[in-house]
């Protein structure tokens, strides 16, 4: 998963992933903030594309990001440093550089030649991976919400959301 900017591996493909969301259109101001909260506050769009990887060895994940459908539809997509000029050129979708100000892999500073993509990659797993952890060592904290009508586990959930309160 880690690789340096100027030493990328060899790949088959160059995948770009694009998670479609759904806006009301009163809420849609034309900004990208579902997409800058698919890429710094969830943990999707990174699962995605390592899984992508590790499911179709040789390929190569150089952008995610969210394709907001309201008033109008607009291709966001956060984009490996490596291929910023080339997805710019070939027009694929808004393309962004909002994780390459903020992240390198660990023990590298700002200047160091940490590919930021594959750094904010392997934050958002690590993120994820102690959500596991801290859940199954018994440390949950239920959100109840009107969602809870579609949640899976409703019937053994002692803080679930039932009827109109
Ligand atoms: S039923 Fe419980 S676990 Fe499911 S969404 Fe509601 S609060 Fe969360």
């Amino acid at each position: 998963m880690d690789f340096e900017t100027k030493k990328p591996p060899k790949s088959s493909r160059l995948i770009i992933l694009r998670d479609i969301k759904s806006l009301d259109g009163t809420k849609d101001n034309g900004e990208n903030e579902r997409h800058l909260k698919g890429l710094f506050h969830e943990l999707q769009l990174a699962l995605y594309a390592r899984a992508w990887e590790i499911a179709n060895p040789g390929d190569r994940v150089i952008g995610v990001g969210a394709t907001q459908v309201g008033n109008q539809t607009q291709q966001y997509l956060e984009v490996d440093p490596e291929f910023s000029d080339m997805c710019s050129n070939m027009q694929v979708g808004i393309v962004g550089n909002d994780t390459h100000g903020h992240y390198r892999l660990p023990g590298d500073f700002k200047d160091e030649t940490s590919n930021p993509f594959r750094a904010w990659m392997r934050e958002r797993i690590t993120t994820a991976m102690r959500v596991i952890e801290s859940a199954q060592s018994g440390n949950i904290h239920p959100e109840p919400s009107n969602l809870c009508k579609y949640c899976p586990i409703i019937d053994a959930c002692p803080s679930a959301k039932r009827g109109g309160w």
